[in-house]
């Protein structure tokens, strides 16, 4: 029996052409005429996502700003750059369009802009969580779930760690998710964002911190992922995968949202703030190991996961479903065309103990459900290095 909270006041609004009802939406959380601040990255712009939203907010009088200056891992001074303007407009709403980082940068615009300071004041307890703006998320990408979280993660760019502003009234007020959006989303970052959703609903199930909503959500969401990333990947254009897998990193992100992720993330977020690699196939690359690594101590849990997933079933003895959990995560990333941490060209073995000190540090690294130190990160770090797709048999980690 556990003792535990689950909050997420955010409202949800799902369906194809969703994003459409734009300014009837926003007529509930701001004044007629004000100006609103758009929130979106050039690779969201481009793909012609942007224009049709503020012209209907336009139509509907609004008078609306666009700030497109996110990178993939989003900066501090972005953050620092979109709150000034968000004052020098005196913007009364931040919409964020975009995958995780640009609605990561809208959160820290809609904190930093009413209040200044800078994300590590916060961070650090000297400025208090407050007076945070209106904040409509619409995601462009199946995966980090931040439409729903209370979680914004920025790189400071002169130490280049990634640092995490957490705090319940960074959820948004409206999450609108259509997932016509997300028919531009191009393959490998489709495979990418798909399994970071999928390590979220894997590490808010096992971790530490998990409820009985969170394990529901995580469930369901675990389903559905394994079942539809891989037709969303295959084609685009297919409509009823690309709904399911906005609907299984919503559910992914309602169930690590009031819980923690692990692991994973702590090593993806390392490896992520050293080079800056997609967070998605960061992901990747760690899962398996983590996974075998986390299942050495924890048999019954991975076999419920194996199971939920469909890598095995009843029928199996626990070792078996272990192992073919482990061998279905390696086949699943890997039919997804991520590359493993070796096939990524830019990783250095020199890096790994800096990479195990990052991983340790992270506070997420408390919410494995196996204790893990920096000794443990630099041998699945040295693991997952050893390892191309191209061999036969994956490496294991040795107990
Ligand atoms: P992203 O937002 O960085 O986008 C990746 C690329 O995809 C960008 O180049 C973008 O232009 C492009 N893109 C996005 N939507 C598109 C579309 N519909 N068509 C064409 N191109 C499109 O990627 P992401 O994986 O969604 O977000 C990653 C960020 O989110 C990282 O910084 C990560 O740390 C953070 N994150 C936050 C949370 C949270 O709870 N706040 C959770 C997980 C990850």
């Amino acid at each position: 029996m556990i003792n535990f909270e689950y909050d997420c006041h955010t409202k949800m609004i799902m369906g194809t052409g969703k994003s459409k009802d734009i300014a009837s939406i926003v007529e509930d959380i701001v004044l007629p005429s004000a100006t609103i601040m758009i929130v979106t990255d050039p690779g969201v712009k481009s793909a012609g996502l942007v224009t049709p939203i503020e012209a209907y907010l336009q139509e509907a009088g609004y008078s609306v700003v666009v700030f497109d200056q996110v990178s993939p891992n989003p900066r501090d001074h972005e953050c620092l750059t979109g709150a000034e303007l968000f004052r020098k407009v005196q913007a009364s709403a931040v919409i964020a369009i975009g995958g995780g980082s640009p609605m990561d940068t809208a959160k820290a615009i809609a904190l930093l802009g009413p209040n200044g300071g800078n994300p590590e004041e916060y961070i650090a307890g000297k400025k208090a969580y407050t007076n945070v703006s209106p904040l409509i998320c619409i995601p462009t990408t199946a995966g980090t779930g931040s439409e729903v979280t209370r979680s914004s993660v920025i790189t400071l760019a002169t130490s280049h760690k990634k640092i995490t502003l957490k705090h319940a009234l960074l959820r948004p007020t409206i999450a609108i998710l259509d997932p016509a959006l997300t028919s531009t989303v191009p393959k490998s970052i489709t495979a990418a964002t798909g399994v970071d959703a999928l390590v979220h609903a894997i590490e808010g199930y096992t971790c530490k911190e998990t409820n009985p909503i969170s394990k529901a959500m995580g469930a369901s969401a675990m389903k559905t992922i394994v079942t539809y990333l891989p037709k969303a990947y295959e084609d685009g254009s297919d409509l009823e995968a690309r709904y399911k897998m906005q609907e299984g990193s919503l559910l992914a992100g309602l169930c690590f949202g009031s819980a923690d992720v692990a692991a994973v993330h702590c090593l993806a977020e390392a490896l992520g703030s050293l080079y800056d690699t997609p967070h998605g196939i960061a992901n990747a690359v760690f899962l398996p190991y983590v996974i075998q690594f986390n299942a050495a101590e924890n048999k019954s849990l991975h076999i419920e996961l194996a199971n939920i997933m469909g890598f095995a079933d009843k029928t199996d003895a626990d070792d078996v479903a272990i192992q073919k959990l482990m061998d279905g995560m390696y086949t699943f990333t890997k039919n997804l065309g991520i590359p493993s941490l070796k096939e990524l060209s830019y990783v250095k073995v020199e890096d790994f103990e800096k990479m195990a000190e990052l991983a340790e540090q992270n506070n997420s690294t408390k919410s494995n459900v196996r204790a893990v130190t920096k000794a443990d990160y630099l041998d699945i770090l040295k693991a997952a290095f050893s390892y191309s797709h191209t061999d036969k048999e994956p490496n294991r980690l040795t107990e």
